[in-house]
């Protein structure tokens, strides 16, 4: 028998508009190309939005188009994340840090008909637009008419002002009702390994997506925060920030493209922003310049951290000088992004000093929804004692069943779970710590090393800036730890007194056997270490040796 309730779709359309309809005067703020602060409000943004639409209309976009973007977090682009959905069109968010090459690769292969671009990627453009000129047809330029640039597209690509567009369009519209199910979002995974792989993201799994991360255990969002996200709308719909707050009517504060400390520091105070988001070397820089300048955050009492493992000292600086809880959370691409992030249960909660910044070092519990279990190389599932590391598999509405033109299911395995590539412990009371990627794990004997921990350990140390552990091929172990280490500005390292340091810390086995003192270490475009440069570069320091 079924149930008797009104059966209205999970439509991302419906978010903006209750958005709009409860929270109308509630604020969108955003720092411009310009450097200066537009306000805008949710009722606004949602009339703009159907202008937008049929700007998109006139422009020949249908539903199930692919609507590139290459932009920073700003207002015109938040039009287009609830524009393109709400008429059953697919926003497609693109890295611009990605190599010309890549970013080429996956605007092709989603075959996006229009691209909507912030002036500060106008040059990329021309570098990409003979690359792209079989599919993209129309080029939209997010500015006002007196800033749109000089830009060499390819015969037969057509430029255009966005401001234009929306002036000329009317906002006579209504949000269409249609299958939960519909494609609404697309993101590429960086591609540390291959080719970037599309997710395609529905209406559902969103709005479920975007209510999980809302919670309290969560975001705990309301109607009076002011939620700034650092981490860009082009990486995985900004941790789904965006539409998290036009659900709750929180006022939403986009920081453009200036995310040294110095500007986000100014912008948190003026905004009174009073939750963050972002990954923790944006958190690093921010502290560096807190404590060169004096300056203190007045408003932000949170600051959600993720993307890799957040080092204790973040935790520990914002904690004990700034008032701030640097709090945890795991995901990826794959899962919209949310999966865990780490708020006390009942057993927690009255942790202090160390063992809270030892507990705090976890990514988390799931985010109800999800399900998640670690799992040994014959997929038998592994106990939940905080010790037994293994793959980390996950399930739930918000987590990817194939990869955008891959047969459904097709990335799971036979009974529906899909594997992290991430390798994690899973406590007691079910907090997940990763230990590593698997392709990072430390292999020594037939024993595993986390690198992570062992990270965690060296950036402790105070002449060390950054640190990355990998294994490096060693003819009697297989492999063994190899540390790579950044001095601090001004600090010089003595490796030896580094190693010393993490004495005592674990087991003897898991030492390092050499650190290497680098001016500097290679990042991937979402900001992590790029451990597979590292590996190739360094994978046979001990057999020269
Ligand atoms: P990519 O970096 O390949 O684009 P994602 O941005 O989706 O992919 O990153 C997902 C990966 O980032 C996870 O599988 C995990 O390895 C890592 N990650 C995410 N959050 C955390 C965290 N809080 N701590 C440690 N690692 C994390």
């Amino acid at each position: 028998m079924l149930g008797l309730m009104q059966s209205h779709g999970l439509l991302i359309s419906t978010i903006l508009k209750h958005a709009a309809r409860h929270h109308a005067t509630a604020e969108v703020v955003s720092r411009t190309h310009e450097n200066t602060t537009h306000r805008t409000t949710w009722s606004e943004l949602e009339r703009r939005s159907r202008r937008l639409v049929r700007a998109m209309a006139k422009l020949g976009i249908k539903e199930g188009d692919r609507v590139g973007t290459l932009a920073w977090n700003g207002t015109r682009h938040l039009e287009v994340y609830y524009a393109a959905p709400g008429m059953g069109a697919i926003c497609h968010t693109i890295n611009p840090r990605l190599h010309p090459d890549d970013i080429g690769y996956i605007v092709n292969h989603a075959q996006d008909k229009v691209l909507f671009v912030d002036l500060s990627f106008s040059p990329l453009l021309g570098m990409i637009a003979d690359t792209i000129k079989d599919h993209v047809r129309d080029v939209v330029m997010l500015c006002d008419a007196g800033s749109m640039p000089e830009v060499a597209l390819a015969p037969g690509m057509r430029l255009h002002c966005y401001d234009t567009l929306l002036n000329d369009a009317d906002d006579d519209y209504d949000w269409p009702a249609f299958d939960e199910n519909t494609a609404s979002a697309l993101c590429y995974t960086s591609g540390t390994t291959g080719r970037p792989k599309g997710v395609l993201y529905s209406h559902r799994s969103t709005v479920l997506h975007a209510y999980a991360v809302a919670l309290p255990d969560v975001l705990d969002l309301r109607a009076t925060s002011r939620i700034l996200p650092v981490v860009p709308m082009f990486h995985v719909n900004a941790w789904g920030i965006p539409y998290a707050a036009a659900l709750t009517g929180a006022t939403l504060v986009l920081p453009g493209r200036h995310l040294d400390g110095a500007s986000l520091a100014a912008f948190f105070n003026t905004e009174r922003v009073t939750l963050s988001c972002g990954v923790p070397t944006v958190w690093l820089g921010l502290l560096q310049h807190l404590r060169s300048s004096g300056e203190r955050l007045e408003t932000v009492k949170r600051i959600m951290t993720g993307g890799s493992a957040a080092p204790p000292l973040l935790i520990d600086a914002f904690r004990d000088e700034y008032g701030v809880a640097v709090e945890h959370g795991w995901g990826m691409t794959e899962l919209s992004p949310v999966g865990t992030y780490n708020a006390p249960k009942v057993a927690q909660s009255g942790l202090s000093g160390e063992a809270a910044t030892r507990h705090m070092l976890k990514q988390g519990r799931v985010l109800s929804g999800i399900d998640m279990k670690i799992v040994d190389s014959d997929n038998k599932e592994l106990p939940w004692d905080g010790r037994a590391f293994g793959d980390l598999t996950v399930r739930g509405p918000w987590v990817a069943s194939a990869y955008y033109g891959d047969e459904p299911g097709s990335a799971l395995d036979a009974d529906g779970w899909f594997a992290t590539g991430d390798v994690a412990t899973i406590d007691p009371e079910g907090f997940m710590e990763i230990t590593d990627r698997s392709k990072d794990v430390i292999k020594s004997g037939g024993e595993w090393i986390s690198s992570i921990a062992l990270e965690n350990i060296a950036v402790s140390h105070p002449d060390v800036a950054e640190a990355a552990v990998i294994a490096a091929r060693h003819a009697k172990w297989d492999e063994r730890p190899l540390l790579l280490v950044v001095p601090r500005p001004g600090r010089t390292i003595d490796p030896d007194q580094v190693l010393r340091s993490f004495e005592g810390k674990v087991a003897k086995w898991w030492l390092p056997d050499a650190v290497i003192v680098v001016a500097e270490l290679p990042h991937t475009a979402t900001g992590k270490v790029q451990k597979l440069a590292l590996r190739e570069r360094y994978r046979d320091h001990y057999m020269e040796d």
